[in-house]
Parts: C-alpha cells; structure tokens; sequence
C-alpha cells in the first residue's frame, strides 16, 4: 500500500509554502482536462481521484469479487496496491504493478464504479492514500474529484467546482467516447447513464458529490477549455498572491 510522485521532491527552503488546490463537479464538466492543464501552467502536481476509484472498481471486477456485494468489496478494499504517478503531463495509475490507465475506462468500470465508490471502506482507503500524496507535493497539487473540498482536503487553498447543463456534459463525454471508440455515440444514452452516474454519487451516504460551501462554482455551460483553464489559473494567481 503507498502512494508515489514522479516529481522530485526537493525544494528549496525559501520556495512558497505548497498550494492545494480542489476541483470538483459531476461528469463532463471538463475536470480532468482543467485541472491537468492548470497543474501544467503553475507548475503543481495532478491526482485524478476518479481513476483511483476506477482502478480499485477494476481489481475488483478481475478478481470476481461482486460489485453489488457491500461486505465483500469493504473486505477486500485494503488488498490492491494503488499508486498514482502525479506528473500532469504524463499521470499513470498502477493496480498490483500493473498498469492500469486502459482497463479503467471500459464501460463495465464506468458502470461499476459508483457502487463501489459508494462503500465507506473503500472511501477510507482512498481519502487516505490521496491525503498523503497531497502532502507529499512539493510545489502543490491539483486534486479533481466529486468530495476533494468537502471531505479529502478540506483546508486546500482554493476550492472549485465545475457545473454544465446536461446536455453539454453529455456533448463533451460522447465527443471523448467517439474519439476513443471511432464508433458513433448515443447522446440520449449517454446522457442518461451520466446522470444515473451523478445522481449515484450525489446520492450516496460516505462523501456525496457536493459543493464545499466555500467553493467557488465555474458554469463551464457557455466557456471553451481554455477560458476555463484561464478563469482557474487566475484564480490560483490571486490566492498565490493573497497568501
Ligand atoms: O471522474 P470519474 O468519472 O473518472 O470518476 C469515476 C467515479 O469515481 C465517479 O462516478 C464516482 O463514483 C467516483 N469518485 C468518487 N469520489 C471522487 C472521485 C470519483 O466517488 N473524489
């Protein structure tokens, strides 16, 4: 059990004090591309906790255990080996040494990962391997998710969150699914498992999908990455220099 940087982690002792940085929302708001982007541009580490919850839904799935089957999935959420590579041009996840950033986005994780998100052993396992990669960022870090503000990282710097309308979440995860699958998408489809996705995740007793009341929300609707990218950059700048 451990976690991992590929950044180094010297830092000289009159650097600025890390900064944290939280970036929630539901599917398709543009998290992951944001908050790598923004972790590139300021020179911060990236943790994507998705694909940790993705990777343990796979090691799970491969080792015939039953998704649905609350006790068995708690009982074995202490046994896979998770680590997570947190250079934001180049993030790797590795599940018992192998890589995993492939298997983790099949449609069968995508639909097994909320019920096992969902179990607070494996919110427990999680929060803690994600806290000491956090800790362990020596300039800072970017860490996307649906409960970083709330409850992973509740004194980061900055606190964000993503919203878009359905229809935009559902255009930009059937663009990614096209690129990735070359097949044609159906956005009705899609559009109803990301909600099922998000109303299961919002829904959920351990750790719901919330805005921390302190966050600053970005309507990302009416906006083109790069002005979010932009909007959140400037955002960081501001708190950077206010500290
Ligand atoms: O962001 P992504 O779609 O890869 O997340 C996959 C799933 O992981 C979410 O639907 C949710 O069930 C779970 N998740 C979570 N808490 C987080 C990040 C993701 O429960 N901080």
């Amino acid at each position: 059990m451990a976690a991992t940087s590929r950044q180094a982690s010297s830092v000289s002792p009159d650097a600025p004090a890390p900064v944290i940085v939280a970036i929630d929302g539901p599917s398709g708001t543009g998290k992951s591309s944001t908050s790598r982007a923004v972790a590139a541009k300021l020179g911060l580490s990236y943790l994507d906790t998705g694909a940790q919850y993705r990777a343990i839904t796979w090691w799970m799935l491969t080792h015939d255990i039953d998704v649905k089957d609350t006790e068995a999935v708690a009982a074995a959420a202490d046994r896979p080996e998770i680590l997570s590579g947190t250079d934001p041009a180049e993030p790797t996840i590795t599940v018992d040494g192998a890589d995993a950033s492939g298997p983790i986005r099949t449609q069968e994780v995508t639909g097994a990962v909320s019920a096992v998100s969902a179990v607070p052993a494996v919110r427990t396992r999680i929060t803690e391997l994600q806290r000491a990669i956090a800790a362990g960022a020596p300039t800072g870090i970017v860490v996307e998710g649906r409960d970083i503000g709330t409850t992973v990282l509740p004194d980061a710097d900055l606190k964000i969150f993503l919203t878009a309308s359905p229809e935009a979440r559902a255009a930009r995860r059937g663009g990614e699914l096209k690129g990735s699958g070359g097949r044609p998408v159906d956005l009705d489809a899609t559009r109803e498992a990301l909600l099922r996705r998000d109303a299961a995740d919002a829904g959920r007793k351990t750790s719901p999908l919330r805005k921390a009341d302190d966050a600053v929300e970005v309507d990302t609707t009416e906006l083109t990455l790069e002005q979010v990218i932009e909007c959140v950059v400037t955002l960081v700048e501001d708190k950077q220099q206010a500290r």
